[in-house]
Parts: structure tokens; sequence; C-alpha cells
């Protein structure tokens, strides 16, 4: 075995699809667990049920996991160089479908001592007997059929080439150990049934493979899903049948995400993937912060978090049981905060790709793709943005040519027109007199506020909708400091062919 020490904890997913919002909390659990513990966090891809393999998945979990910025220490990843998917690793190759020699050997060491049998009853036969037990309110459990076959008849179903399970006969007595979260849990062996440790493919169960590779990947801390947690006691036997007790991982189950009813999350509820959320513009800051607070409890009064934050605060002890509900406008408003902390190079590095998909953005003329036009854009909207999504959703007037306006929606409240007409070509007047380099955000606002005066919505408002052509924006000033001094003229100019 490899000489490997320290806190090791593994990610086991299986390549069935996209990663799921709650796989990515248990995930993020493991890999706190990992970080705080200066531990290696090891990726494990779980693919013993080749009918539920889904093409790509694997090379979609890892992306996954990258964006969400959690680094893979050990086992499967991808070369950055090539974008080929590394399998090897100090234990091996660590995508469990390479691993059938190793799980063999395993299975027959527990042949070979009694602690598993052959079994070769059919479906029809298993279907029957669970009918039965049912019809008896029993619990489903193997009635052992098999278990009383000698050695020869074994060899000779075998030989006859019959399709055949290998089941764990699971001993007598009384199981138990300590979860790190649901504490000491005991439980009745009579109530477990013969696990099959191997199919009749050839490929073994989960529960056999995941011991197997657990002990042999020399994993201190099991941290997975409570839906789990009724199989661990079977695992504990196993690792015991192994003669592998001493050297147990500590269990460490982690509650499902929510929904409203407090039923498990499911596509029902429309998005659930970590890709769904990544497609409708959340930084993953938000997503990570917003996963981690789902059972979990800082106590203290902070809500958002860095991913360095969350490490160094990181406390099993204050993990919950229950399961945390999946609140759409937590979640909306925790992003809003991260976005608010982003530096402007961050945002447009992050929110371009959004913008870019949008039509209003590809009809618009050059200038407006520019950097700086973009930078200026996002410096205004900030503050006020849920998501990627949102960006130049609600000031679309900014990528247009031109704006149409009226009379009405230049007027300030009584005003008569000649009013409206006057404070635009007053407006007009100074902000000529602006030098390109002077035209900066808070500049920009000094000056008009100077030229309000004490009525700023006589001035103000008419100067904003010319600007616009809306009835709700941003403020005039930085209205006209993302548009830029030439564009902001030739959009009064154009009002003012109102008057004419
Ligand atoms: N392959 C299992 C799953 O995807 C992993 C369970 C475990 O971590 O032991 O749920």
């Amino acid at each position: 075995m490899t000489d490997l020490k320290g806190i090791r904890v593994r990610f086991a997913p299986s390549p069935t699809g996209e990663l799921h919002i709650g796989s990515l909390r248990t995930t993020l659990t493991n890999y706190l667990f990992a970080r705080k513990n200066n531990g290696t966090f090891i990726l494990r891809i779980e693919d013993t049920d080749q009918k539920r393999f889904v093409d790509g998945a694997i090379e979609r979990l890892i992306d996954s996991l990258a964006w969400a910025g959690m680094t893979i220490d050990e086992g499967v990843k991808i070369d950055e160089s090539t974008g080929v998917v590394i399998e090897d690793g100090p234990c091996g190759p660590y995508i469990q479908s390479k691993r059938l020699a190793i799980y063999r050997e395993y299975v027959q060491q527990l042949l070979d001592e009694g602690k598993a049998y052959h079994c070769f009853c059919s479906a029809e036969r298993l279907a029957e007997m669970r009918a039965v037990q049912q019809a008896r309110k029993e619990a489903p459990k193997y009635d052992r059929h098999c278990c009383a076959l000698t050695t020869e008849e074994v060899q000779a179903k075998i030989d006859a080439g019959e399709s055949h399970v290998v089941r764990f006969k699971i001993p007598e007595g009384m199981t138990s150990f300590d979860d790190m979260i649901f504490g000491h849990i005991e439980v009745n062996n009579d109530t477990l049934d013969d696990q099959v440790l191997m199919k009749s493919d050839g490929f073994p169960t989960y529960h056999l493979a995941v011991v197997v590779d657990d002990h042999l990947m020399e994993i201190s801390h099991v941290i997975r899903a409570t839906e789990w947690l009724a199989s661990t006691p079977k695992h504990v036997l196993l690792y015991e049948a192994f003669g592998w007790k001493e050297t147990m991982p500590q269990f460490c189950h982690v509650a499902p995400i929510l929904n409203h009813n407090r039923k498990k999350l499911s596509k029902r509820e429309g998005s659930v993937s970590v890709q769904d959320f990544r497609d409708k513009g959340y930084p993953k800051e938000a997503i990570i912060n917003f996963i981690a607070l789902l059972g979990w409890n800082p106590k203290t009064e902070q809500e958002i978090f860095t991913m360095d934050e969350l490490i160094s605060q990181f406390d099993t002890a204050k993990m919950n049981r229950a399961g945390g509900v999946f609140d759409m406008d937590r979640l909306n408003w925790i992003s809003r905060e991260h976005i608010k902390r982003m530096t402007i190079e961050d945002l447009y590095r992050e929110g371009l790709p959004f913008l870019e998909q949008k039509e209003f953005f590809e009809k618009a003329k050059v200038s407006k793709h520019k950097e700086d036009f973009i930078k200026r854009l996002l410096t205004v909207e900030q503050d006020r943005l849920d998501t990627f999504v949102q960006i130049g959703e609600e000031n679309q007037f900014f990528f247009a040519d031109a704006v149409t306006v009226d009379k009405d929606v230049l007027r300030w409240k009584e005003n008569t027109d000649t009013d409206t007409q006057e404070v635009l070509a007053r407006a007009q007047t100074i902000l000529a007199a602006v030098s390109e380099e002077d035209w900066t955000r808070e500049n920009v606002e000094k000056i008009l506020m100077e030229a309000a005066g004490e009525k700023r919505g006589d001035f103000l408002w008419p100067l904003r909708a010319a600007l616009t052509g809306e009835k709700r924006s941003p403020s005039p000033f930085d209205c006209a400091w993302v548009l830029g001094k030439d564009e902001t003229l030739e959009r009064i100019t154009h009002a003012l062919t109102c008057y004419m």
C-alpha cells in the first residue's frame, strides 16, 4: 500500500449527468474540510453502474468543479495542456471501471473466508420471494436460499455458465459507528439484507467498491450525502470482514438541499445543476457562499463569505442535520452582494460573455463594444445586478444609436414646453463647455448639480429623459458619463428637435 498521510477526503460522483447543486454542496464540504485541515482533496469517479453512464459527464463534472474554484489534488483531473482526462495517481486508476481486477481480488478473499457467497437466484424467484415478504408485511430481504449450496454445487453451476452474483453474508449481532453530524448510530444486523457485492456483469456494486477504494486510497473522512447513511452499517461490516476496522474512515453525512415543501430539490423545481446557475449568470462566489450557508451556521452575523473565509471558519460541528431550504430570493441577494464587491476588471471579464449574447449588444455600433464604454456601464449598473445576465438589460437605451423622445416624456411635472426647451438648451451649453478630459463621473455630477441649483427636477428630469427616452433610468450624470460627451450632446440636440 502507498504511504499517504494526513486528512484525505474524496468526492466520488457517478458520471450520470450534470453536477447537481446538492452534490456541489457535498463537494464543497469535502473541499472546505480538506483545505481547512491541510488535507488532500481527491476526485474519484464511481461508474460501476454502466447503464447510467453519460458520455462527457466526467469532463463536465471536472469543469464544474474548476469553475467553482475547487482544485483537485489527486485523482481524476484534466491535463491543462492537452485537455485529456488523467485517470491515474498514487492509488492507481481513480475511475472505478478501471479497477475491476482489484474488486475481484477482494471479493475472492471474502468468498474464500466464507464471508460472502454466490447467489444464482433468478430475477423471477427474487420477485416472488419479495411479494411473499410484502404480503406478510416483512421487510424485503434475501432468504439465503443459495447460502446452503455446497462448494461443488456452486462450482458446477459456475461451470455450466449460470448467471450469478456474489452476496455479503451479513453476520449476526449489532453494528454501530459515530457519524460526525448524526452522532452514534447502532443497528441490529438482522435488519440488513445480504448485500450484492459483485453483479452478474462482473462489476462490483457501489457498496463493495466504495469500501475497497476508501480503504486503499486511505480516505480519512467519508463526507457524503445523507442518502448513504442507511448503507453505512453495511460498509462498517465490510471493513470488519476485511480486517480493516482499525483504519476505518470517519463518516460525515451531509443533509440534502430541500425545496419549499421540504422535499429533496429535484428537476421539477427548474434549475438544479451547477451548469444551470452558471448559464443564468450567477458568480461562482455567490453559488459557493449560498450553498455553504444551506445547512451550515457560522453562528455570527456574517452572511457574505469568500472561499478563503469559508475555509477558515468551516467547522463540521456547526453543520445542521436538517436539509437547508433552497431560497431563490436569498441566492439573488447573496449574488448581488458578491457582484457589488467585484472589481470592475473582474466584472468585465465575467460579465462580457453574457452581454455578448444579447441582441441589443450585437446590433449596437462598434463604439458600444469598446472596453471603456462597457466598463462605464458596469460601474453604473454594478450595485443593481443580481446576475451577469442582467447586464445592460434594463438600460438598453445606452446601446441604441438614438432614443425616441417626445415632449410628454421630457416635461417635468407642471412645466411648460418652453421651460423644458430652455433647460435642455442650457444643459447643452454647459456640457459642451466641459473638456473631454474633465468628462469624469464626479465632474459631470458636480457641474450638473450646480447648474440645477434648488430646482433639481426641473433641470435634471428633461436632461435625463433626453439621454434615455425612459421614465426610469440611472441618474443623468451617470447616463452622460457612460454615453460620453459627443453622444450626450447629440442626444440633447435630438431632443430639442421636438420643439421645432
Ligand atoms: N457515487 C456515490 C454518489 O454519487 C458516492 C457516494 C459516496 O460518496 O460514498 O452518490
